[in-house]
């Protein structure tokens, strides 16, 4: 395992100090980079909780050139989990979905209408599973009609729309394309399920639904199934992002791959183009652009997902944060059902369902 909490490391070389989340408690910590020969990482020193670590990298020179680039981009895109639920049970998930925690309750439409009148943002509809509420056609052509010019969205696994004439139904609302996670055979949850995710994508080329595919792996033989499906569905993927199971959220992966290694297997050593994040990089499969991305709490530098997210308290603060301190509220209501969320920092406020 590349992470522990409390683990006592030597300081030899400590290449730039930061800030971070406390991978316990999710409140901001100040944190340092240290450079060793396996790689880098990230140590988090928590006033409460003391010192976490993770490996972050497994080549340091890669992760410095990235983190030393130049880099800005305007956040212009608003993730909504707009219910905690789903019908699947992924190993691989990072969201609070099927946790044990008591999941908050679906923001009601009318809110979620009002967040589409107010924000100017592309937005996202994401879950759990966003397909689990009956009243996602409305959102979608609610959050089109508010501003026509914006790009609507929805992160799904895939299991309804692979039924056509649900596809058809999200298509005609509006909807301008789909975030499909789709990995390796080996790694989904069963045959059915990934079964169902390539008739959903044979429904999105029918359709002409655009998709941008979300691959996770813990394995770099992975790609090879992802290299197949790219080339098989080119016609309608128009996007790509391969993503490194992290170390992130209410459940932890027993292994990692990195970045580096991810481009290195592609044959890509030196094919990235600049970073718009320190900790992601971008290149081309069969011609799609293709973000390698990696989950890294880093909360000075741009988040790596580029996204603002709704919290359940009505908060909208940057991704990663977000979906931690999603998970902090609910661990702390679970244990005395007080707590509240008061962590305000680059976060806009909205009422609370
Ligand atoms: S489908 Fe998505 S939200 Fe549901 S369990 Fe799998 S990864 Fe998590
Ligand atoms: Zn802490």
């Amino acid at each position: 395992m590349d992470w522990a909490i409390g683990a006592q490391v030597s300081m030899d070389e400590i290449y730039a100090k930061t800030q971070s989340l406390c991978p316990s408690c999710a409140m901001d910590a100040p944190a340092e980079y240290e450079e060793r020969a396996t790689g880098m990482w990230l140590h988090v020193d928590c006033p409460q909780d003391g010192r976490s670590s993770e490996k972050i990298a497994g080549d340091a020179d890669f992760f410095k050139w990235g983190y030393e680039q130049k880099y800005e981009k305007p956040i212009g895109h608003l993730v909504i989990p707009v219910t905690y639920r789903c019908n699947l049970n992924c190993r691989y998930c990072y969201t609070l979905s099927n946790s044990s925690l008591a999941l908050p309750p679906d923001w009601p439409a009318s809110t979620l209408k009002e967040i589409f009148e107010r924000e100017s943002e592309n937005i996202t509809l994401l879950g759990g599973e966003p397909t689990l509420r009956p009243d996602l056609s409305d959102l979608i052509e609610a959050a089109k009609h508010t501003r026509s010019e914006r790009k609507v969205s929805v992160g799904t696994n895939g299991q309804k729309l692979a039924l056509h004439q649900y596809a058809r139904q999200l298509k005609e609302s509006g909807l301008d394309f789909v975030f499909l996670s789709l990995n390796d055979p080996h790694y989904e949850e069963s045959t059915e399920i990934y079964s169902n995710k390539l008739q959903a994508l044979d429904n999105c080329a029918e359709l002409g639904l655009r998709v941008w595919l979300q691959r996770t792996i813990d394995n770099l033989d992975q790609l090879d199934s992802l290299l197949e499906v790219i080339q098989a569905y080119r016609r309608i993927i128009f996007h790509v992002t391969i993503r490194s199971v992290k170390p992130f959220g209410v459940r932890l992966p027993s292994r990692q791959v990195f970045v580096s290694e991810i481009i290195s297997y592609l044959g890509k050593a030196r094919a990235y183009t600049k970073g718009v994040s320190p900790f992601n990089r971008y290149l081309r499969l069969y011609g799609k652009p293709t973000k390698i991305c990696s989950w890294v709490n880093d909360v000075s530098r741009v988040d790596p997902i580029d996204s603002d997210y709704l919290i359940s308290t009505g908060l909208i603060t940057k991704f990663h944060r977000g979906m931690k301190l999603d998970e902090l509220r609910l661990t702390r209501a679970g244990t005395d059902g007080a707590h509240t969320i008061d962590q305000t920092m680059n976060a806009r406020r909205i009422d609370a369902p």
